[in-house]
């Protein structure tokens, strides 16, 4: 692939996540680099190529590098990812910082947001696309929160929520994933992905829940 035009058809062609507008606002080797850690997931986690309906980029101030929506948009920040230099630099800082989780790096960044789309995916299954009930379990976390909830207790079968335990193992992960359930889990997904058999126990187990309940099949 040698230019976003080639790289946004490959994407489409092979995983049906097309490029969209603005795409072209950002550096291709960023979004390259990003690229190769992005189509293990979408390898892994075939139910996101009917889920993920594109990547565009869009201004959203200082702070992001990246959101993602519902309904299967991710949009990247041309401002805050200028190029591939800047965001590996930016992103190491936050590693160093214990804001993300070690070892990974900013090629990460859609590991993290295509785990955004995995609770996504869930959330549309089970209330129905663009319903007032999808909406509603997508901004109060219902489904990271069951995921975490039962991941905590595959690792300790007498775990309860709001104890110290919590906290010690999401703070394990990254001092993003203590935000709420949908980073922990966005963060996890990051942590396998950058640290595959070292990952922390509550983002393995974070992994096999969210695998068993997306499925194999799209
Ligand atoms: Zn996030």
């Amino acid at each position: 692939m040698r230019n976003m035009r080639e790289l946004g058809n490959y994407m489409e062609r092979r995983y049906n996540v097309p490029f969209a507008e603005g795409m072209e606002k950002m550096d291709f080797e960023a979004v390259m680099g990003m690229m190769v850690q992005a189509e293990k997931v979408l390898h892994d986690f075939p139910a996101l190529q009917d889920q993920v309906k594109g990547m565009s980029s869009a201004r959203m101030g200082e702070g992001a590098y990246a959101s993602a929506d519902l309904n299967g948009r991710i949009c990247m920040n041309p401002e805050r990812i200028p190029d591939r230099a800047a965001l590996m630099r930016d992103y190491a800082r936050d590693v160093a910082h214990g804001y993300h989780p070690r070892g990974s790096d900013g090629s990460h960044l859609l590991v993290h947001e295509l785990g955004h789309q995995m609770e996504a995916a869930l959330v549309n299954r089970r209330y129905g696309s663009g319903t007032y009930a999808a909406n509603r379990a997508w901004r109060k976390c219902t489904v990271s929160g069951e995921i975490v909830a039962e991941a905590m207790t595959r690792l300790d079968a007498n775990w309860r929520s709001h104890g110290k335990e919590t906290v010690g193992r999401i703070s394990q992960v990254s001092g993003y994933a203590r935000r709420n359930p949908s980073e922990t889990l966005a963060e996890c997904m990051v942590d396998v992905y950058a640290n595959g058999r070292r990952a922390s126990p509550l983002s393995k187990a974070v992994f096999s829940i969210t695998k068993e309940r997306l499925g194999g099949i799209r």
